[in-house]
């Protein structure tokens, strides 16, 4: 029998070659009808047989194209029109948008073909795409994505694109960033004084790779540095220019084939690093391998990803070896994105750029994860995820949340979906600020948002706190930051009710003005409680304790000894100098400069620099990672540690015994490999051990884990293994990193929560 229905689908539906897919399937069966977008999803009118109408929905499902994503099909019978033939039909317009767009994605296997066959019209063009591939969030100016409103708008199509372009059945049907050598953008490889190389600029690029030069190369979302991964003297000089002389670079690969040769990993860590997103994945390094120690040498990984862009095929195809890829930038202002901003790179740090003609409308750094035991670890996630939405609990007004300090992104909230930014950085200098604010109003533009709530936190002097304060909403909700963590990881994974929340990072500002970092709470989404915290410390000097983990050691190591010079461990006061030492004890006595902290990441600091592992930082968080790449992974001892309760009804998880046979064990010569172990295991026993008193006293199962020290694998791990063993149910981060860029998240949760229950 003849019918009609009317379906409309949602999910990550534009710019991913969905009308022409739904046009194919349709023919197949023989259906008439139309497909349109418009602003409340993809709508399609079906008429035919109802058997052949119910095969189209099934392979429909069975096979989207590749890199849609189907979250509802809702699909009601409406009465025939007895039409003829199946048509694609214009966007509808007007209306609340709900439109998205997909990440950028990287280029297709159909693509990768083209490029390198001689006879094919695109053959080494690096700007080959298609429906399926090729840039979208870092080339759009607004929505709807149609190519007027992207960076392509300034290459008119010739005439064989054009044809591809207008016809449904081409695979590059509706490809707004379709271009070829007759119409798009062109590359150039240019030396510092801005003078083009004689020459084909991937050649010439490769050439100076291969001399051990350092090569900008213009990406996705921004410039990289570049230099031969295998060349101990490239990466060197690199590091000095760049002024980084120790953290970890990443390295850019042509093949998983060639990524194998030098990391060991998992079937997760392939299907990764294969997706279209093309994250970096940090992998283990193999012990026999050829890149050259010096692109990590704190960390036994390797941060790898492979080539995403055709640039990037045809350099790697080139060059032979694998790159260092690393965002060209200095003292971490944002990543390089327009010519004027090389200039300034060229010549002090890149010997050459390869650079091109197609503006970067946004700045996009790479994503970098990992999985521990199997489940993802994101330590930033950026370029290939943004701006797919994060689902939330529940409804609400829209919402901004702005995030915390460091490692900051802000998030956008319309309906039940959450839109996070790009990486944005830390706050510190004048050019990260502009950047933030920029991409809050390029956000609310883009997604046609107007907040009417703003979530910060409650840090007075924050640079996101003020932005929330100044921003021009109706309500406003200040957010405490480990609270915001907790709430992030719970509407991940959908829970609501009252759960043991356990916060490990290196700051956030508590009620009671002292710097919280290692927290019990009790918490649902709207409100918490702090039950117990890691016993506090002074940090004499302030944010000066942060930068320097030897005032972490003499805190920790000086409150066993009652905060004489004299009876302090020799070795430490060595390191600090005898009357730094007394200075900074008697600045502790005094209450000068000192507040006191409960965080977890400046125990870690402490452990650190007392075995003498990392005593002077060039990075944030350098001492914690070299301590934990030092672990002993089979040592299974502990020390002790102790938890108290004076007087009021924090628990107080007290680790000052564990100082005490830290310094005993360097004392004794024992070596940092097991300190680590030992520290490590303890740090785990000890948070186990307040989930159970807590659980005891409250009765409940629910463990919700949060916070910058879960980057750390070891802890994230056998933490994870130890808390199911005792029978809690765990919960950590899937989608957001666990450090501060999921702050922004948890504080649009937290508000909307608080607003709901109001109204
Ligand atoms: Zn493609
Ligand atoms: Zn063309
Ligand atoms: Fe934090």
């Amino acid at each position: 029998m003849l019918k009609r229905v009317l379906a409309v689908v949602k999910g990550r539906i534009q710019g991913v070659g969905f009308r022409p897919r739904v046009y194919t399937i349709a023919v197949k069966f023989g259906l008439s009808g139309f497909v349109r977008n418009t602003p409340g999803g993809l709508n399609i009118e079906l008429e035919g047989e109802g058997g052949n109408i119910d095969l189209f929905f099934e392979e429909l499902r069975r096979k989207p194209p590749p890199v849609a994503r189907i979250d509802n099909i809702d699909i009601k019978s409406i009465p025939v029109k007895n039409e003829e033939i199946f048509k694609i039909r214009e966007s509808a317009s007007g209306g609340v948008s709900e439109a998205c767009i997909p990440p950028d994605l990287a280029t297709c296997s159909a693509c990768l073909r083209e490029l390198f066959d001689p006879n094919d019209r695109r053959y080494r063009y690096p700007f080959i795409n298609c429906t399926d591939c090729g840039p979208r969030f870092t080339i759009v100016r607004s929505l709807p994505y149609d190519r007027e409103r992207t960076s392509m708008a300034e290459f008119p199509l010739c005439g064989e694109c054009e044809r591809e372009y207008y016809d449904p059945l081409d695979r590059r049907f509706e490809a707004q960033p379709n271009a070829c050598p007759e119409c798009g953008p062109v590359i150039r490889c240019i030396d510092p004084e801005g003078r083009e190389y004689f020459g084909d600029p991937v050649t010439v690029a490769s050439k100076l790779l291969k001399k051990g030069k350092i090569v900008a190369v213009k990406g996705l979302g921004g410039y990289h540095l570049s230099c031969n991964a295998l060349d101990a003297g490239a990466v060197e000089r690199l590091r000095g220019r760049k002024k980084r002389p120790d953290k970890a670079f990443a390295v850019m690969c042509s093949s998983i084939e060639q990524v194998e040769e030098h990391c060991r990993c998992t079937s997760e860590m392939k299907e990764a690093l294969l997706s279209v997103s093309r994250p970096i994945v940090v992998c283990a390094r193999k012990e026999v391998e050829r890149i050259t120690g010096k692109v990590s040498h704190d960390t036994k990984d390797l941060g790898v990803m492979l080539a995403y862009t055709p640039l990037h095929h045809l350099l790697l195809e080139s060059v032979r070896v694998p790159l260092v890829m690393t965002s060209a930038n200095m003292n971490d202002e944002p990543i390089a994105t327009d010519e004027d901003e090389i200039k300034q790179i060229l010549g002090s740090v890149a010997d050459a750029a390869l650079v091109h003609n197609r503006p970067i409308v946004r700045r996009c750094d790479d994503s970098v994860l990992t999985f521990v035991d199997r489940q993802p670890l994101f330590f930033r996630r950026s370029r290939g995820f943004v701006p797919d939405p994060i689902p939330l609990p529940f409804d609400g007004p829209p919402t901004l949340g702005c995030g915390a300090e460091q490692k900051v992104t802000a998030c956008l909230t319309r309906g039940d979906k959450a839109y996070l930014t790009q990486h944005i950085g830390d706050l510190s200098s004048y050019e990260v600020y502009g950047f933030y604010a920029e991409a809050v109003k390029d956000m609310c533009s883009l997604f046609n948002i107007k907040p009417e709530i703003a979530a910060y936190d409650i840090h007075p002097g924050y640079h996101t706190t003020g932005f929330g304060k100044n921003a021009v909403v109706s309500e406003r909700y200040a957010v405490q930051h480990h609270h915001a963590h907790i709430a992030a990881c719970m509407a991940e994974n959908e829970l609501a009710g009252n759960v043991i929340g356990v916060a490990l990072d290196g700051t956030g500002y508590g009620p009671d003005k002292t710097v919280w970092g290692g927290e019990f709470l009790i918490a649902d989404l709207s409100e918490y409680r702090r039950v117990g915290h890691f016993k506090q410390y002074p940090m004499p000097g302030g944010d000066a304790a942060v930068r320097e983990p030897l005032r972490m050691a003499l805190s920790y190591a000086g409150s066993n000894s009652g905060m004489k010079a004299d009876k302090l461990p020799a070795f430490i006061t060595d390191r600090i100098g005898k009357r730094n030492a007394a200075a900074m004890l008697q600045a502790i006595e005094k209450g000068l400069n000192s507040p006191l902290t409960s965080s977890c990441g400046r125990l870690f600091d402490a452990a650190a620099a007392i075995s003498g592992i990392c005593t002077n930082p060039s990075y944030d968080g350098q001492a914690p990672q070299r301590f934990q790449n030092i672990c002993d992974l089979k040592e299974e001892s502990a020390y002790s540690f102790e938890i108290t309760a004076p007087g009021d009804e924090n628990l107080i998880l007290d680790f000052s015994e564990m100082i005490a046979s830290i310094i005993g064990d360097v004392e004794t010569g024992r070596g940092a490999s097991l300190i680590s172990a030992r520290f490590h295991n303890t740090i785990v026993e000890g948070v186990a051990a307040m989930c159970e008193k807590i659980s005891a006293d409250s009765g409940i199962r629910d463990v919700v884990l949060s916070g910058g020290v879960f980057q750390n694998s070891i802890i994230l791990s056998r933490l994870r293994k130890l808390l199911n063993a005792r029978g809690f149910n765990v919960y950590f981060h899937r989608k957001l990193p666990p450090n501060d860029a999921c702050i922004a998240y948890g504080q649009a949760v937290v508000a909307l929560a608080r607003y709901n229950i109001r109204s």
